[in-house]
């Protein structure tokens, strides 16, 4: 009977548990971020700071994955940083005014606010921000997301209010502000204007689609070219139009043609009908008995003299002009256009330029006012609103006018946040002018580095294609725009007015805007005289948001957010910067607000569809924590009745996964997804257990084998691509890169051959230096872990106060010192791939031979290599001795010469040897072992059974 010799060995010992108590969880978190951040601030030089200005999320609801994303990669952007070198600068911020927050204040209310004033709405709304902020706040932490959370920001604070309003005020000095009546986005559902950015386009909208005729007024008869046309027309000659808003037609103020467009006079019965030449085929179904007048290939400029009569307009109205306009096209429609100024924008356009009034004729909530049809105003303000049916009162109204109509399906805007239709109406607003700005704005845009690359064209296009801004809302809940109106609505804004009315909010704060008395005269400069009142218009919350950059003494390095945001917050924080830099201002460094635009994509499920409400497939960063995605743990006994359990690893496995996502695209999350996480932290746990368990103070003056050098080329090589990566933000690759060196490195390779060592022998090698590179490279993405890990460290580990906590050490710094290598590196580095291609032939040959049960362990076998090939032979007689080790076999013999040895039965376990694909370059063989097992260290070494083999006799005398 073989002695037990377990006491003698240094079998791994380790207090690390398989996981973390949820408790145990919120200590590390608590110490890897917010104290963490803070020993940063007092240790890493101050004069250098890389600040992340954070783009701030809307305080309203439950954070979603996407949210996680964005926080977690900022989060582990500065820890690059600070794993760097550097000092960092992280205040989270939050966006609190707007439409969604004012609709919920509303929704609690019980009438549905109808009669809340706006103090009322006001009071109500900050507090749900309020409370959202806190909620969130919490998540975001539990998230392990550092930063200076207790200097937060918020867009609805005092300080926050008054450093906005104070570059509006520059704005207005610049002359970038003014007001004007003209068509905006306006959402009848929330009865404000909207911005570009709050818009959703939807692909099937069915619109009502009309075909209308105006009849043209008979002086065309005496227009030459339709002479011919006139002889042989009784009756009249109408134009026909054709459009998808027939609720627009009560504003129509003319029509257009295009000059150099041919057009064609057909006949139906007595009247004659204007129509483009390519667009005939489309009149067949309406016109059934159209015969042609003779009169064809009409330019359109011979009509543009014409007028016609509008018949909703009154019987008092003039005639309205036919025109012409470059946007006509001969493929749509007509060929004529409806032009109503007062709802669209290229319609405004040209009406303007002619001087043509602009009327939209309908109210907030979309319903016809009485100026639609001045002739018998109830039939039409008691129509429906435009949005539901009130296109068919129009219809019914114009009677014989109407010539068909269909059902319509196209791309049409809607209400980010009602996912109601919006519609374009003219309106008194306030605009920011953009084209004086837009050079400047996309010259300070050439020295931004982005991040993926395609986002510069995507912001480029977005501050290209906008003119002006309109950034007046007609809400309660946000930041008033500071003017006065006389007695009959004329604003007034300029610098020192809006000055005087800063002065009155700097004492009474911008909620005296609306709670003091309406005829309270402190808010009136004194050099004006007569009666004033206050504006009640609020400012677009992206003007809020826009602004945040004006708390930072300077440019943020980096800003993060989702790739919508080109068209959102990156653009009105370049637009008020730019604006603002462009009046002279000392001490003020032009330019964009950021260094570095970073974009993420949108997250998606595991079918790839985009996470939303009305899907129901948003996925709550808790459920990624709580493990509640996956599976549950499977159980034994009497636990496998009780409730299912989920295997919950916390931040780390949030984390990770946000790591792993390649964001530059719309990241998936999935159970397949998730369970690679899973195994990914598990595997981090495993391994960290080991090396926490075989580190042994002695490794420190123990000689470096051949094995300890390699495996310190390839953590070096493996940090070092990692760390690329990392700088360059590319998680995901860092992620991979450790995992690859994981697998095939640290356990294929060197913890399988240091296991003799480190168990049965002098217990040295470089457990150590691999401890720290691989805290390293894990912490920005999952500190926690590294701080459990710590605190897990040996306890000759945390006497000696010379070793540096893996979170604050420099990533540069090297791992070991390097008088301990005994070997050249380049030199080894060079022998690698051959060594490694003997490893893989040996390990292949001894797969066959324990599939086939002749050998259990590999340590059962002894190995030979054949080669003619000088080069192996020169590599592997200069390792000769540790081989054996090395490649975890009992022993290993080297011959020249291509004749390989057999014995009876093991003559399949031979094994070609390929170096890295350059061919053959000889054999191995695996035999059976040579000696008998030693009982301690089972390696086929000893000379009789039941006995040490000679490293062991010593190892056991001491
Ligand atoms: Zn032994």
């Amino acid at each position: 009977m073989s002695k037990s010799w377990t006491s003698t060995l240094r079998l791994p010992k380790s207090t690390f548990p398989p996981r973390a108590s949820a408790q145990l969880r919120e200590q590390y978190i608590k110490r890897s971020a917010d104290d963490f951040y803070e020993w940063q601030k007092a240790n890493r030089p101050s004069d250098d700071t890389f600040v992340i200005h954070d783009g701030p999320p809307y305080a309203n609801g439950n954070l979603h994955v996407g949210h996680a994303l964005n926080k977690v990669l900022k989060d582990m952007i500065l820890r690059v940083k600070v794993q760097q070198g550097r000092r960092v600068d992280y205040i989270p911020g939050w966006d609190c005014h707007g439409l969604p927050i004012e609709l919920k204040a509303l929704g609690k209310a019980e009438d549905g606010g109808k009669h809340l004033t706006p103090v009322e709405i006001r009071k109500s709304a900050r507090n749900l921000a309020s409370n959202t902020v806190l909620k969130q706040m919490k998540s975001f932490r539990s998230y392990g997301v550092m930063g200076d959370w207790d200097r937060r920001w918020t867009t609805m604070d005092a300080a926050f209010e008054m450093r906005q309003l104070r570059l509006f005020q520059k704005m207005v000095k610049k002359g970038l502000i003014y007001r004007r009546f003209k068509p905006v986005y306006w959402s009848p559902s929330s009865k404000t204007a909207l911005a570009e950015a709050e818009l959703e386009y939807k692909d099937d909208h069915v619109s009502t689609a009309a075909w209308v005729r105006f009849r043209i007024d008979d002086s065309w008869k005496d227009v030459p070219e339709l002479a011919e046309a006139a002889g042989s027309m009784k009756g009249g000659l109408y134009a026909i139009i054709w459009t998808t808003t027939p609720w627009t037609l009560p504003a129509n103020q003319a029509i257009a043609v295009h000059d150099d467009m041919n057009y064609s006079i057909v006949m139906d019965g007595e009247d004659g009908y204007i129509v483009a030449e390519t667009r005939l085929d489309q009149t067949q179904d309406m016109l059934p008995n159209q015969t042609s007048s003779g009169a064809s290939s009409i330019a359109g400029k011979h009509f543009t003299n014409l007028s016609y009569r509008h018949p909703l307009k009154g019987k008092s109205a003039p005639s309205q002009p036919i025109i012409h306009a470059d946007f006509v096209t001969a493929d749509s429609g007509s060929g004529l256009v409806h032009l109503a100024p007062g709802h669209g924008f290229d319609d405004y356009e040209v009406c303007r330029s002619l001087n043509l009034s602009v009327t939209a004729p309908i109210d907030n909530e979309g319903k016809f006012t009485a100026d639609a049809y001045p002739d018998d105003p109830d039939r039409l303000t008691s129509a429906p609103s435009i949005n539901h049916g009130g296109s068919q009162s129009v219809i019914d109204l114009l009677g014989s006018d109407i010539l068909h109509v269909e059902k319509y399906k196209h791309k049409y805007p809607y209400d980010w946040r009602t996912k109601q239709p919006v519609v374009i109406r003219a309106t008194e607003q306030w605009f920011a002018d953009v084209s004086h700005i837009r050079d400047e704005a996309l010259s300070a845009l050439e020295s931004v580095r982005f991040f993926p690359e395609v986002g510069r064209k995507r912001l480029e296009s977005f501050v290209k294609g906008r003119s002006e801004w309109c950034i007046s809302r007609q809400r309660a809940w946000g930041v008033p725009i500071p003017a006065l109106f006389d007695k009959n609505g004329a604003a007034v804004v300029d610098e020192a007015t809006v000055e005087h009315i800063l002065s009155v909010m700097k004492d009474r704060g911008t909620g005296a805007w609306w709670s003091d008395a309406p005829d309270d005269p402190a808010w009136i400069p004194s050099r004006l005289s007569g009666e004033y009142r206050r504006g009640t218009d609020t400012m677009d919350v992206w003007f809020d948001s826009g602004s945040s950059w004006s708390m930072m003494s300077g440019q943020a390095d980096v800003y993060l957010e989702g790739s919508d945001q080109h068209r959102g917050w990156f653009q009105s924080s370049l637009l008020t910067r730019v604006a603002a830099g462009a009046v002279e201002d000392t001490g003020f460094v032009k330019g964009a607000p950021f260094k570095q635009l970073i974009t993420h994509g949108f997250t998606l499920d595991g079918e790839g569809k985009k996470m939303s409400k009305s899907l129901g497939n948003v996925i709550e960063p808790q459920q990624v924590m709580d493990g509640s995605l996956l599976p549950p743990v499977k159980r034994k006994g009497k636990a496998a009745q009780g409730p299912p359990t989920y295997d919950a690893l916390g931040a780390d496995a949030l984390r990770l996964w946000a790591a792993s996502s390649d964001y530059t695209k719309d990241v998936a999350i999935s159970e397949t997804v998730l369970r690679a996480i899973h195994t990914a932290l598990l595997k981090y746990r495993t391994i960290a257990k080991m090396l926490l368990g075989s580190m042994h103070e002695s490794a420190r003056s123990a000689p470096l084998f051949t094995a300890d050098h390699i495996a310190l080329i390839q953590l070096r090589d493996t940090m070092e691509e990692v760390g690329k990566a990392f700088d360059k933000h590319e998680f995901y690759r860092g992620f991979s890169i450790l995992n690859r060196w994981i697998t095939n490195d640290l356990s294929a390779f060197y913890l399988e051959a240091s296991k003799d060592r480190l168990y049965c022998g002098d217990g040295g090698g470089v457990i150590e230096p691999i401890f720290y590179g691989f805290m390293r490279m894990l912490a920005p993405m999952t500190p926690s872990l590294v701080e459990e890990v710590w605190e897990h460290r040996p306890e000759w580990m945390k006497q000696d106060m010379a070793v540096v906590h893996p979170l604050h050490q420099l990533y540069a710094t090297p791992v070991i010192s390097e008088d301990r290598l005994t070997l050249d590196l380049p030199a080894v580095r060079k022998d690698i791939p051959t060594l490694m291609a003997v490893h893989s032939a040996i390990k292949t040959g001894l797969e066959k031979a324990r599939a086939d049960k002749v050998v259990g362990s590999s340590l059962q076998s002894s190995i030979v290599v054949s080669t003619s090939d000088a080069g192996v032979i020169a590599v592997l007689e200069r390792y000769a001795d540790e081989l054996a080790n090395m490649f975890v076999v009992s022993s290993l013999e080297i011959t020249a010469g291509d004749a390989s040895p057999s014995t009876p039965g093991w003559e399949q376990y031979k094994q070609e040897i390929d170096i890295n694909g350059s061919g053959v370059k000889g054999t191995i063989a695996v035999l059976p072992p040579h000696d008998a097992k030693c009982s301690r260290c089972w390696r086929y070494i000893a000379p009789v059974e039941d006995s040490l083999c000679g490293r062991c006799e010593e190892m056991v005398k001491e």
